[in-house]
C-alpha cells in the first residue's frame, strides 16, 4: 500500500479533473418502449411484457413523454436541442439485459453542449455539459449466497421489472479550475441537479433508491500540464455526501501512486461509505467496444422547433433567480441564507414557510436542529423521516403555546422515531406544557417551602430573585410548566 498523502500538499502538486456522469430514471407512468409500469418495489417480475424482456418479434415503440423529460432537462441544462437523432443499440451480453443490448444514444444524443452555472462558498464554478441523452435502464440480478457480488454467488435471481425504465443520463465535459474544492464543486453539482430535475417534475430523484446515481471520474495532472492524466471511474455513488468523500478519497489515492512514480490505472472503482474508500472494479485499459449502430426498430426523433420552444416555456424558475426571490421575500441576511443553502434545506424551509410557519422559525428548525439530526445519523436533510408540514405543525404547537422550544425538540425526536403526527406525539409522550393553576400552584408552593430566605428577598421587593424558584419549578415539573404562569403565581403569592 503506498504512503497516504496530505490533501491540501497534494494540490501545490497536482491539479484534480473530474468527469461526472449522472443517470436519472424518469417519473414516466410507462417504461421507455412499452406500456408496461415502472413503479418502483412491485413483486418481481411482474411489470414486464414481451418488448421489455426482448422476447422475438416484438417491436418497441417510445413514449413520448419521456422524450419531452429529456428536451425539457436538456433545455434546463442550457443545451442545444437536436434537430434529429436517433437511438442507438450498444451490444453487450449481462443476464440482467434480456435483448443482449440497450437502446441507447450514441453520436447523436437529444441533447448536447449545455452547462450549468454553481456557487460553492461564495464562488461560482461553470461545469459544462457534453450531452445528454436517452437510454434504458437494465433489470435487477440478485446474487444469493457469498458477498452480493456475482462472484462466490450460489446463484442469481433476476427482476426485469426494472429493465426498460427511462433514464437520462447526463455527462459533463472534463471539469478542470475547481482546485482544493472538486469535491465541493461535484456535491454541488450533483446537489444542483437534484433540485432541477425536482423543480422540472421529471424524476423522484432519490439517490438511496437509485433515482439519481452518480459515477465520478477523478484524475490528476501535475499543475502546469495540459495533459489529461489517467481517471478512474467510481461507480453508483448514492448519496451527496459519498460524491464529496469519494473523491477526495480518490485525489489522495491517486498522488500517493503518482509521489511514487507509479501509473495511475484505468478502471471502475466502488466506494465504500462504512470505510469512506474505493476499491478495484472492471479494468478498462481497452475500451470496450460496444458495437454501436442506429436502431434499426425506431423511428429518428425530430422535435419541431415549435414544440421545443413550448417546452422551453414550461421551465421553472431557474434555481439561481429562485434563490435571490426568497431571500428578498424571507428578509435574511447573506450569512442565514447561505446557511440554509449550503445545509441543503432550501426546498425544505421553502415548504415549511409554504405550509405555514415564519420564514424565522422555518430556518431555525432545519438549520439547526435538523441539521443537527441529519449529521448523527449521516444522512442527508431530506432523508430524515419529518415533512415541512409536520416541522410547520411543530412550530404551531410552540405559537399556541402548547409546547416550548425544548419539548417541541422532543417532539421532533418523536416524530423521527414514527410515532406519528406532532399533536399525537404531544399526546403520547405527555410532553404538553402544564399552564393548568392547580398543579403549578402545588409545585410553586412546595418551592417557596423549600426555600425560604429567596421567598423573603422577593417579599422584601427583590423581583430578580424569582428567577431561582422559577428555575425549580420548571425542573420540578420536567421543563413542562408554562414559564411565564408559574412567574405570575410566585409573584402573586409572594406580594
Ligand atoms: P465512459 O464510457 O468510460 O464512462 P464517458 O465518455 O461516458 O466514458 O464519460 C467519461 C467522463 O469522464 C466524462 O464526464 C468526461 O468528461 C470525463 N473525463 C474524460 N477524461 C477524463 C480525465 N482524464 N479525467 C477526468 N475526467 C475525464
Ligand atoms: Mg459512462
Ligand atoms: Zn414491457
Amino acid at each position: 500500500m503506498t504512503a497516504t498523502v496530505d490533501y491540501d500538499d497534494l494540490l501545490t502538486r497536482y491539479e484534480p479533473v473530474l468527469g461526472l456522469e449522472v443517470h436519472v430514471e424518469l417519473n414516466t407512468n410507462s417504461k421507455m418502449f412499452c406500456g408496461c409500469p415502472t413503479t418502483f418495489g412491485g413483486e418481481p417480475n411482474t411489470q414486464v411484457c414481451p418488448v421489455c424482456l426482448g422476447l422475438p418479434g416484438s417491436l418497441p415503440v417510445i413514449n413520448c413523454k419521456a422524450v419531452e423529460s429529456a428536451i425539457r432537462i436538456g433545455l434546463a441544462l442550457n443545451c442545444q436541442i437536436a434537430d434529429w437523432c436517433r437511438m442507438a443499440r450498444k451490444n453487450y451480453f449481462y443476464p440482467d439485459m434480456t435483448k443482449n443490448f440497450q437502446t441507447s444514444q450514441y453520436d447523436e444524443p437529444i441533447a448536447f453542449d449545455g452547462y450549468v452555472d454553481l456557487e460553492v462558498e461564495g464562488k461560482t464554478y461553470r461545469v459544462e455539459i457534453e450531452r445528454a441523452h436517452m437510454e434504458e435502464d437494465a433489470g435487477k440480478a440478485l446474487h444469493v449466497g457469498g458477498s452480493g457480488r456475482i462472484h462466490g454467488a450460489e446463484y442469481s435471481l433476476i427482476d426485469y421489472n426494472r429493465a426498460g425504465v427511462p433514464l437520462i443520463e447526463i455527462v459533463t465535459k472534463p471539469v478542470k479550475g475547481a482546485g482544493d474544492k472538486a469535491p465541493e464543486v461535484a456535491k454541488a453539482y450533483v446537489s444542483h441537479l437534484r433540485d432541477l430535475l425536482r423543480a422540472l417534475g421529471v424524476s423522484d430523484v432519490r439517490m438511496e433508491q437509485g433515482s439519481l446515481r452518480c459515477d465520478a471520474n477523478v484524475s490528476l495532472m501535475p499543475i502546469g500540464s495540459e495533459v489529461l492524466g489517467t481517471r478512474t471511474e467510481t461507480k453508483n455513488v448514492n448519496s451527496l455526501r459519498s460524491v464529496e468523500r469519494s473523491i477526495r478519497y480518490e485525489m489522495t489515492r491517486q498522488a500517493a501512486i503518482l509521489d511514487d512514480g507509479g501509473k495511475v490505472k484505468q478502471e471502475t472503482r466502488h466506494f465504500h461509505e462504512g470505510e469512506g474508500n474505493t476499491s478495484p472494479g472492471r479494468s478498462k485499459e481497452e475500451a470496450e467496444d460496444y458495437r454501436y449502430f442506429a436502431e434499426p426498430d425506431l423511428m429518428p426523433i425530430a422535435p419541431s422547433r415549435e414544440w421545443v420552444e413550448e417546452l422551453r416555456g414550461t421551465l421553472p424558475e431557474p434555481p439561481a433567480e429562485r434563490r435571490r426571490r426568497l431571500q428578498a421575500e424571507w428578509g435574511f441576511s447573506d450569512i442565514d441564507f447561505g446557511g440554509i443553502v449550503s445545509s441543503g434545506a432550501l426546498d425544505l424551509v421553502d415548504a415549511t414557510v409554504v405550509a405555514g410557519a415564519t420564514p424565522g422559525a422555518s430556518r431555525k428548525w432545519w438549520v439547526t436542529e435538523l441539521a443537527r439530526r441529519a449529521n448523527e445519523a449521516g444522512v442527508e436533510l431530506d432523508a430524515l423521516a419529518i415533512t415541512p408540514a409536520q416541522v410547520a405543525a411543530v412550530q404551531g404547537l410552540v405559537d399556541d403555546g402548547k409546547v416550548n422550544d425544548k419539548l417541541a425538540r422532543q417532539v421532533i425526536e418523536g416524530v423521527l422515531a414514527g410515532e406519528g403526527e406532532p399533536a399525537e406525539v404531544v399526546e403520547k409522550r405527555g410532553l404538553a406544557v402544564v399552564s393548568d393553576e392547580g398543579a403549578l400552584s402545588t409545585a410553586v408552593d412546595e418551592v417557596i417551602e423549600r426555600n425560604p430566605e429567596v421567598a423573603d428577598k422577593i417579599r422584601a421587593g427583590k423581583v430578580q430573585a424569582a428567577g431561582a424558584l422559577i428555575g425549580q419549578v420548571m425542573k420540578a415539573m420536567k421543563g413542562q410548566a408554562d414559564a411565564a404562569k408559574v412567574r405570575e403565581l410566585i409573584l402573586s403569592k409572594l406580594s
